[in-house]
This record gives C-alpha cells, sequence and structure tokens, in this order.
C-alpha cells in the first residue's frame, strides 16, 4: 500500500457500531452505476489501459461463469440461462471498439471511455416503452458494474499510478442494506463505513457478528471519498480517517497493541464455564446470522448458539429456500453446536430487511408492519416448510426452535399449532426429529412484556430482544440516525419490560435469556446478573470480554444495585451505577 504523504488527512466522526481498527484502499458502493473520475491520460499510457481493460474483461467473464455454473447446479439451466446475456454484453464488438477508440483519440481513462459509451447505452435503452427491453438496461448496468470494479483492482489506477491492493477493502456507502451485505465477499472486505445506519441495524449486528470494525451515521462521506483513497476506519470511536498520516497511524498501533495484550489476557478463558465469583451460572451463547461464522464462534468458547438469524441465508439465493437446503443448512448448524446447541429462530423478514418479492409495495412504517410471526402466519404452508427443515435438523444435535416477534397470544398459540401440524407431517413420512424439542418465544414488544405470565406458559424458554425491545418501548426506530441518541439500552423503562420478563419467566419455571445486543455490552452485565438473567446470547467477538466481566461480579452486590435502579428516573443514571461496578471489578475491559 502505498500512502500518499502529500494529501491532507480527513477525519469524520460517525458512530462507531462495530468495534476494531481497519486500513485500506476504499471501495464506494453505488446503487446505480458510478461515474469513475475524468482523467486524461498521457498518450504513452494508451497500451496499458488496454491491456487492462482486457485484463477486467477475462476476470470479469471468470466470474459471470463461476455464478452461472453456481446457478445452474442449483437451480437448473434454466435458470442461468441470463448469464449467456451477460457474456453477450460484456463481449459485445461494437462497445469495446468504440471504448478503445475514445481512450485513443480523446486519451481518457479506460474507467470513463467505458462508463460513458455503456452509460449511453443504458440511457436510450431506458427511454424504449418495451419493458422487455427496458429490462435489458439492468442486465447491461449489472455488466458494466463488474467491468468497473474489476478495472479498480486491475494493476494502476488513476493518474497517481496508485496500486491499489487486490482483496482488501473498505466499503464505503450510502447505505448497506442487510441484503447488500449478504452479497459482499466476506473475506475481502475489511471494514465498513455508512452515511446512514446505527447501532442496532442488522448492517451493524452483521458486522459485528463477522468481526468487521465499521462506523454509521457519517453524512459527508460521498463528497469526502473517492474508490482507492486509504481510508482508516476506527470502530472503537466511530471515525473513518481519509488518508491517515504517518503519525496517526503510529498512534492506531498503540491501540491495536492494547487490544492485542486484552486478548491474550482472555485466552484463558476460552472453553471455560460462565460463572460469577459467588459461582452462579450464567450460559454464554453467541448470535450467528451465517454458518461461516460457527468456527469463529467455537473458537471464542461460546455455549452453542443462543440465536441463529435464518433470515439472511433465506434472502441470500431464493434456490437455497427448499425443504432440503434449509434443513441441510440448521443440521450444519446444530452439528457443529454440539453438545450446548443451538436455538434457531424461524424467519423474522420484514422492518430493514425485507425480501423483495414480498415488499413490491413499501410500507408506510415497515418495524410496525408485516414482520416476523405475522408473515409466517400469512403464509402457514412456507412457514410450515422451514419449522419441517428445523425438526429435521433436530435429529442432529440439541435444537431448540423460536418465535420471533410475537405481540399476542394467539399469535404464539396458532406458531404452536404449525409446528405441532409440522411435527405431524414429518411422523406420517418416517423422518425422524426430536419429539421433545425445546420451544421459544422472543420478547421485544412491550405488548408482549405486559403478558408474559400467560405466553410463559406456552413456551419452554423467553429470550428477550432488547434491539427491538428498545425501540417499540421508547418509540425510537432502531435504523434512524437522527434520533440514535434517544435508543437507549439503560432507559429505566427498558430496565423495568426486562425485569418484568424474567420475574414473570422465572415464576413460571422457564428460563430467560437476553439475544439482542445489549447482552454484549460489558458495561449491562452487572444489571443482567443483577436481574437474574440466566443466559446471554453475544456477539462473538465479545464473547470473551463478557465471560471475564461475569466472573468478576458477585451475584447480591449486582441484585443490590439493580433494586436501586427502580429509582431512578434517567438513562444517565442506571448507566451510571452499573458503570461504577464495571470500572470497580474490570476496569481494563473499561476503553
Ligand atoms: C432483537 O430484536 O433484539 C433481536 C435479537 O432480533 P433482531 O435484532 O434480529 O431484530
Ligand atoms: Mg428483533
Amino acid at each position: 500500500m502505498i500512502l500518499s504523504e502529500s494529501k491532507t488527512e480527513t477525519r469524520l466522526q460517525g458512530i462507531g457500531v462495530s468495534p476494531g481498527i481497519a486500513i485500506g484502499p476504499a471501495e464506494r458502493l453505488g446503487r446505480t452505476l458510478e461515474e469513475p473520475e475524468h482523467l486524461t491520460i498521457d498518450r504513452s499510457r494508451i497500451e496499458s489501459e488496454k491491456a487492462r481493460l482486457s485484463l477486467a474483461l477475462v476476470a470479469t467473464r471468470e466470474q459471470i461463469l463461476e455464478l452461472q455454473q453456481e446457478i445452474s447446479s442449483s437451480e437448473g439451466e434454466s435458470h442461468s440461462a441470463i448469464f449467456d446475456a451477460h457474456l453477450l454484453i460484456l463481449e459485445d464488438s461494437s462497445v469495446l471498439n468504440e471504448v478503445l477508440r475514445i481512450t485513443e483519440t480523446q486519451l481518457r481513462s479506460i474507467e470513463w471511455a467505458y462508463y460513458s459509451v455503456v452509460k449511453r447505452y443504458i440511457d436510450s435503452l431506458r427511454k424504449i416503452a418495451d419493458p422487455y427491453l427496458r429490462e435489458r438496461a439492468v442486465d447491461i448496468e449489472d455488466v458494466a458494474k463488474r467491468v468497473l470494479k474489476n478495472l479498480r483492482y486491475s494493476g494502476t489506477n488513476g493518474e497517481d499510478g496508485r496500486v491499489l491492493q487486490p482483496g482488501t477493502r473498505i466499503i464505503l456507502a450510502h447505505d448497506l442494506t442487510p441484503s447488500d451485505t449478504v452479497s459482499l465477499d466476506r473475506t475481502k472486505v475489511h471494514g465498513f463505513a455508512t452515511e446512514i445506519g446505527s447501532p442496532t441495524s442488522h448492517t451493524a449486528i452483521m458486522a459485528r457478528s463477522l468481526n468487521i470494525p465499521a462506523v454509521v451515521a457519517l453524512h459527508e462521506i460521498s463528497e469526502a471519498f473517492s474508490s482507492g483513497d486509504i481510508v482508516l476506519i476506527d470502530g472503537y470511536h466511530g471515525l473513518v480517517i481519509l488518508n491517515p498520516t504517518p503519525s496517526t497511524l503510529a498512534g492506531y498501533e498503540t491501540i491495536i497493541e492494547r487490544e492485542k495484550s486484552i486478548l491474550h489476557e482472555l485466552e484463558p478463558l476460552k472453553h471455560q464455564e460462565t460463572l460469577t465469583s459467588d459461582r452462579k451460572k450464567i450460559v454464554l451463547s453467541a448470535n450467528i446470522e451465517f454458518i461461516e461464522e460457527l468456527a469463529g464462534v467455537a473458537e471464542q468458547g461460546a455455549e452453542g448458539v443462543g440465536l441463529y438469524r435464518t433470515e439472511f441465508f433465506y434472502l441470500s439465493r431464493k434456490e437455497l429456500r427448499s425443504e432440503t437446503n434449509q434443513a441441510l443448512n440448521y443440521r450444519k448448524v446444530a452439528e457443529a453446536t454440539r453438545p450446548h446447541g443451538v436455538i434457531i429462530r424461524t424467519l423474522d423478514i420484514g422492518g430493514d430487511k425485507l425480501c423483495p418479492e414480498l415488499f413490491e409495495n413499501p410500507e408506510p412504517n415497515p418495524f410496525l408492519g408485516w414482520r416476523g410471526i405475522r408473515l409466517s402466519l400469512d403464509q402457514p404452508e412456507d412457514f410450515r416448510i422451514q419449522l419441517r427443515a428445523i425438526l429435521r435438523a433436530s435429529a442432529h444435535g440439541k435444537v431448540r426452535l423460536m418465535f420471533p416477534f410475537i405481540s399476542t397470544l394467539e399469535e404464539l398459540q396458532g406458531a404452536r399449532s404449525q409446528l405441532e401440524l409440522a411435527k405431524e407431517e414429518l411422523r406420517s413420512s418416517g423422518i425422524p426429529f426430536d419429539e421433545k424439542i425445546e420451544v421459544g418465544a422472543m420478547i421485544e414488544i412491550p405488548s408482549a412484556v405486559m403478558i408474559a405470565d400467560h405466553l410463559a406458559k406456552e413456551v419452554d424458554f423467553f429470550s428477550i430482544g432488547t434491539n427491538d425491545l428498545i425501540q417499540y418501548t421508547t418509540a425510537v426506530d432502531r435504523v434512524n440516525d437522527r434520533v440514535a441518541h434517544l435508543y437507549q439500552p439503560f432507559h429505566p423503562s427498558v430496565i423495568g419490560m426486562i425485569r418484568e420478563t424474567v420475574d414473570a419467566a422465572h415464576r413460571n419455571g422457564i428460563w430467560c435469556g437476553i439475544c439482542g445486543e445489549a447482552a454484549s455490552d460489558i458495561l449491562m452485565a452487572p444489571i443482567w446478573v443483577g436481574l437474574g438473567v440466566d443466559e446471554l446470547s453475544v456477539g462473538a467477538s465479545q464473547l470473551l470480554k463478557a465471560r471475564l466481566a461475569i466472573s468478576r461480579l458477585d451475584s447480591a452486590t449486582c441484585r443490590k444495585m439493580t433494586d436501586k435502579l427502580r429509582d431512578c428516573g434517567t438513562s444517565t443514571s442506571v448507566r451510571k451505577q452499573s458503570l461504577e461496578m464495571a470500572e470497580k471489578f474490570y476496569p481494563e475491559l473499561i476503553l
């Protein structure tokens, strides 16, 4: 990586949503075809520009063929035919000749020449009345995006001749939806920065579980950065630094070293039980969105998976949605999490996790709309496909099942009836499953808290989804950074809701966990111990820190503190009391 000394360092402040430091070349993701820099080249560069185009075309061809093969083997040849059309577009000689002519005669960079030719085709296709031809504009755009992306990573880029490292990059975008994130190459993305977003948006959650430093709510990002700029992401402090100077980089070395030494201290805690200092057990499991995370989760010593969010797998590719494919995926998780097991949550589509086929018309308030169990109960056939797939996986490990977004007792009873039907369907086909599979309800809506005693009689456990419980209790949209300061996990009303839920669970003889992001917040650990929470399902990167924090806490002292919280009227006063305990018992973990 060549850092340009002449460029000035620029700092942007946002909200850090996933801790860690990442440095690398930026890649700006545009929703539409993004116009590259309008660069003029020296005549001596014409041949090397042409060579870059050839390389990018070869790389694009390979990627398209790979995709075609993947889709053809999973979905059949007819579905992969679209990629033949993409190959034809890629190799269209009239387009390529025109691109080369512009570079040769007008001395424009090959990116700009390619962009300008393709953009003209797209614009004229979009004006045609015939919907079929209009649709082709999408295909051309798709191919062009790939070519331009490959051009960015082939050899030099731009007039300064800077060499970009292939494979490592920091993604900069206006926004990343969960489905955008699903389709990124997760092995190559080292950091995220987006203009909008908040700590509990699903993109932020995914960044944390993939251990990718991320910063959101950076309003000026589009103007400040270009693809290829060197960028530093400081996920601890919510900072994004463009063109960091050598002295800035040296300062960050110290933070990276400190983080390494904490990790070293945590190492012996892997594969230990999680016990308070007075030996009260709390199960510490991990949240996952993708099965690729399983190895990391086990590495961190998680006691199983406390929340498998199945919608990301489901949304990533349509052809994965068959009962067999879902069952295979869940089976892998069940086998990998032995002996502790996994809690598989049925689909929680809706809110910020939209499925394009199901949401043709946008809803006025997606977070208050057709989401989670509401959607599942309205599509019982599809719901039972997933229930049968989960049940089938239960024959291969310890599988628990839970329903998201429960707001009424009838919904929970309806979901249980569908589960009974799904069991009956498997029995009549002679397919084995765990007859005693445990079933839980997510408590993430205030109406569910208020009827928790009734809900508890229907299930084996509760899992509190604080991400939503905070948003619905405080009327603060979890993805709206404008009101992010009002999204307060320490709000006394939120703590009260959690207290009610845990007490109702225990009154009815069932256990209660927390699987929202607040479970991972080590500043809240004294509250969870004091309230008597039985399980915490956390982001893998926070697991050992949570284990250390809990091991230093005594449940009676924590209980005294949480009793005093009843008198608090503000988040600040609740936070202060919990922070005091954290600073006293595990100061080294407070950055
Ligand atoms: C939650 O709401 O806290 C939760 C765990 O579910 P999700 O973040 O997927 O809505
Ligand atoms: Mg939720």
